[in-house]
């Protein structure tokens, strides 16, 4: 079994502690027996690289999560960098041009494998990229990416909550929820979704809130979930 948590914030984020470093990062899921993790911050994978050298037994992804411009958050998992970094910059093109005050959303701060500063970014990233649901979906497809649908039952950003109803056929790779019960009940509300895979993360921004060995993933089901990654 492989526990995880694939929705984790870096100091990248506003809205996430200044200390969510690499390091901090990695040396605390390793801490809560985490095996796999992914770096998933607001609209930009700038932090991203400060993942790759870790010498602890976590493995990590490089992720994204995206704000589409129905304000409905997707994650975009990648196990190439490359192609993560692409990705980043396709998202930053469609990023309005709106300056971040780090006096009301909070720091945005790029940092190296060290856990130094390496500069801040500028661009508010707690906003909507003029793109869809659909076109940011097959953007991370076509980088060899996996697209979950983010906090689906939310009430704020989630597809649920947007649009009122997730739509038949798609193409998300999973479903992310933040509890078992969860599940039960998205799948009452669309029997459709019976046969998708679904995941649990904690959607941290806060190093005390990296999910515990709680969530786990068989080998098969994480095949399922990476196999965008592999094509
Ligand atoms: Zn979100
Ligand atoms: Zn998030």
């Amino acid at each position: 079994m492989i526990y995880y948590d694939f929705h984790i914030h870096s100091c990248l984020s506003p809205c996430a502690d200044d200390d969510m470093s690499a390091n901090n990062i990695i040396g605390m899921a390793y801490i809560k027996g985490l095996d796999y993790i992914a770096i998933t911050d607001h609209n930009s994978c700038l932090n991203a690289k400060a993942f790759k050298d870790n010498e602890l037994p976590v493995k990590v992804l490089y992720g994204i999560e995206v704000e589409t411009q129905e304000e409905v958050h997707i994650l975009g998992l990648f196990l190439d960098l490359d192609k993560n970094q692409e990705f980043g910059k396709w998202v930053n093109e469609y990023l309005p041009d709106v300056k971040n005050d780090p006096t009301f959303f909070g720091n945005q701060i790029i940092v190296n494998e060290k856990d130094e500063e390496i500069g801040r970014f500028d661009k508010l990233l707690l906003q909507s990229i003029s793109k869809s649901i659909d076109e940011v979906i097959d953007k991370i497809h076509e980088l060899k990416g996996a697209a979950i649908l983010a906090h689906a039952l939310d009430r704020k950003n989630s597809i649920t909550f947007q649009l009122g109803f997730i739509p038949e056929g798609i193409k998300a790779d999973a479903i992310e929820v933040k509890s078992v019960e969860e599940i039960n009940k998205l799948k009452k509300m669309h029997p459709y979704l019976e046969d998708y895979l679904f995941i649990v993360d904690s959607d941290a921004h806060h190093l005390t809130d990296i999910s515990e060995k709680d969530n786990q993933l068989s080998s098969l089901e994480l095949e399922r979930l990476l196999r965008p990654c592999k094509t």
